[in-house]
């Protein structure tokens, strides 16, 4: 027998997961817009509930649609399994739910999403969950930050908005001595640049409504299971090697071995939070993710000569982009994401926060809004915006200061965003 050779990555992002479909040869993913599935008889019905055989029940736990799209990005990011959710915020809900019983607590990056930073403060308080706040910067931080309820590492890969890239091999490190998985959230990276599980994460998350879909219309998002974790060596995981009541005492991390954690998210997550994916949207994502090399590779380019344009403009008191050779990430983004630093990155304008809300102003070809992974070219001022409802010092621990503008660079010609940005900050 010849053996199949591995599929490259932009092969995968086509075809992973896809076969024509098998009741009409349908080419494309079908949308399965259906909310249940029929049973074949009495007997399939029951392994089916009894989580004895794989199959469609119910679109809140699976859907054929979804799946493809779970598969596709399992794939892409070299993990054992995926689910796809309603959003990037229910991927990270769903993600810590398996994960944390009250009383625990979880480390995580200062460098974040304005949202997982709020989520992770406010929300997650009801559950009794407790962040404790570590400086990518500083990995010291991270090893005092963990105590004996630590239950999950949590970090961006590239960080949303300062364009920091955090050293997640060294992260990864830390947390495999503290016997606790390593989740990332590698939204601005996509597996395309970056692929966290290869440094050693263990739990990959994504806001698909971003670069994955990649065009600005649908919500949805992933958590990906490296299959890395040992679930059953501690028993500090008891969603994982508990029985199951409901599944006639089954222990999940025993019977589903390296995909049990993606699993847990379904079977209990899914079933019981219920913030399931969309069949449409899972097919607008899975649409997107057949491009994504192509698109992030533009981004990426495009990113780097607006960078470098802007870095020279008198207007423009400094640039942060690790693509840039003198940039402070500039090592670690050799490193991590040697095809490009992605299409986020922040500037400051020597005018301070009245220039940055001038400069949103009278931008035409960028959109004023709160979104990244647009195929469009897209600017916030989020000291006024995204980072409001954080304290002063947290907006500068979070890279989001008065005079700090933030980009999410589109496809379009380089040049004509250049123009664009010429004229506004003349303007401005
Ligand atoms: C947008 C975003 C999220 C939240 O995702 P939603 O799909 O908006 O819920 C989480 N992490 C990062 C890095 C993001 O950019």
């Amino acid at each position: 027998m010849s053996e199949t050779p591995v599929p490259g990555f932009s092969t995968l992002a086509v075809h992973a997961g896809a076969k024509p479909d098998p009741a009409t040869g349908a080419r494309a993913t079908p949308i399965y817009q259906t909310t249940s599935f029929v049973f074949d008889d009495v007997d399939h019905a029951a392994s089916l509930f009894g989580l004895q055989a794989f199959g469609n029940i119910y679109t809140r736990i699976t859907n054929p649609t979804t799946a493809v799209l779970e598969e596709r990005v399992a794939a892409l990011e070299g993990g054992t399994a995926a689910l796809g959710v309603a959003s990037g915020h229910a991927a990270e809900f769903l993600t810590f739910h398996a994960l944390l019983t009250p009383g625990d607590e979880f480390v995580a990056s200062t460098k974040l999403y304005g949202g997982s930073i709020n989520q992770f403060n406010h929300s997650y308080k009801n559950f009794g969950w407790t962040p404790k706040w570590a400086d990518p910067d500083d990995l010291s931080a991270f090893e005092a930050a963990i105590s004996p309820r630590t239950k999950a590492i949590f970090i961006e890969s590239i960080a949303n908005p300062g364009g920091v890239i955090v050293d997640i091999e060294a992260i990864a490190k830390i947390a495999k001595r503290a016997r606790v998985p390593l989740i990332v959230d590698n939204t601005l990276a996509s597996p395309y640049l970056l692929k966290p599980i290869d440094y050693g994460a263990d739990i990959v998350v994504h806001s698909a409504t971003k670069f994955l879909g990649g065009h600005g219309n649908s919500l949805g998002g992933v958590v990906v299971d490296g299959g890395t974790f040992d679930w059953l060596a501690d028993k500090r995981y008891p969603m994982l090697s508990e029985p199951r009541p409901e599944y006639n005492g089954m222990v999940l991390g025993e019977t589903f071995g390296n995909f049990a954690f993606a699993i847990a998210l379904r079977v209990l997550g899914l079933r019981d939070l219920g913030p399931a994916l969309s069949p449409f949207n899972a097919f607008m994502i899975l649409t997107g993710v057949e491009t994504l090399p192509l698109r992030m590779q533009k981004h990426s380019d495009n990113a780097l000569a607006i960078a470098e344009h802007l870095s020279n403009h008198p207007a423009v008191k400094w640039v942060s982009y690790p693509g840039l050779p003198g940039d402070r990430y500039h090592q670690l983004a050799k490193k991590y994401c040697p095809k490009g630093a992605g299409a986020v990155f922040t500037f400051g304008l020597t005018g301070g926060y009245d220039a940055g809300l001038a400069l949103v102003k009278n931008l035409k070809l960028f959109s004023h809004l709160a979104n990244v992974g647009d195929t469009r070219s897209l600017v916030i001022h989020p000291a006024s915006t995204t980072h409001k409802q954080l304290s002063d010092a947290q907006k500068v621990t979070a890279g989001a200061g008065p005079d700090v503008v933030r980009v999410s660079i589109g496809i379009e010609d380089a040049a004509d965003l250049i123009a664009d940005l010429d004229q506004a900050l003349a303007a401005s």
